[in-house]
């Protein structure tokens, strides 16, 4: 295959969303003095959120609750495995997190490498992700990867979202790129991998996490960013 636009995603994919909320969780529990508000033990704290992040998340998947709601009531009910039942200080530590967190920089290893080589072959990079806006955008400029990137395609600026067909569709729009030409790289393989394919375009599996295929056909699985040399 002769592949000359390379269609990345963003979180968990080349930013390493997992250290970044970490790192934020920190910032929220120190700059909100927590422990003066019941929550004394960090550890369970991010614990705790995180099981309420994924709970939350899947509801609003599912259409159950709205992402303003997802926003804050994580907090909200992470607080109230500590006995608070403060919505005021949930929507603030709602509010410091989202404005914490496209600040961090952690990415995967041999991020820049590999988009160094990928630039010097002269691929096309352009990224697609369900994202937010100006959340992807800060994320970009603060980790220094924006200039990478001919084209950044979000679900505000397709009015669609991965899985969905038309998300691609308007990437190979925007891009003047070809189907045949195209390939998708990215961490889900539902909205990524499943998504491409559905369209009709390639994919690679970014499988930092050892995660089951189940039944789903990459193109190319690859566990660590330096693979990608191998495949471009
Ligand atoms: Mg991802």
């Amino acid at each position: 295959m002769s592949y000359r636009h390379l269609f990345f995603d963003l979180d968990h994919t080349l930013w390493d969303f997992d250290a970044n909320a970490m790192e934020t969780l920190a910032d929220v529990y120190r700059d909100l003095q927590l422990e003066t508000a019941g929550v004394n033990d960090f550890d369970l704290f991010c614990k705790q959120y995180l099981h309420h992040n994924a709970i939350l998340w899947d509801r609003y998947h599912h259409g159950l609750v709205s992402a303003d709601d997802l926003k804050w009531k994580r907090m909200w009910r992470t607080l109230l495995d500590f006995k608070n039942g403060s919505e005021d200080l949930a929507k603030k530590m709602s509010h410091h997190f989202l404005e914490r967190l496209p600040t961090k920089q952690n990415l995967f290893p041999y991020t820049h490498e590999i988009l160094q080589h990928l630039k010097a072959k002269e691929y096309r990079l352009h990224l697609i992700t369900n994202g937010f806006e100006k959340t992807q955008w800060r994320k970009l400029d603060n980790s220094k990867l924006g200039h990478y990137f001919e084209e950044v395609i979000t679900s505000e600026t397709s009015n669609s979202i991965k899985p969905n067909k038309e998300i691609f569709e308007y990437a190979l729009k925007v891009t003047k790129a070809e189907l045949h030409e195209s390939i998708m790289i990215g961490d889900n393989l539902d909205a990524d991998i499943q998504g491409a394919l559905n369209a009709g375009m390639d994919a690679v599996f970014v499988n930092h996490i050892n995660a089951e295929l189940n039944g789903i056909r990459p193109t190319y699985v690859i566990h660590h960013l330096r693979e990608l040399e191998e495949i471009f």
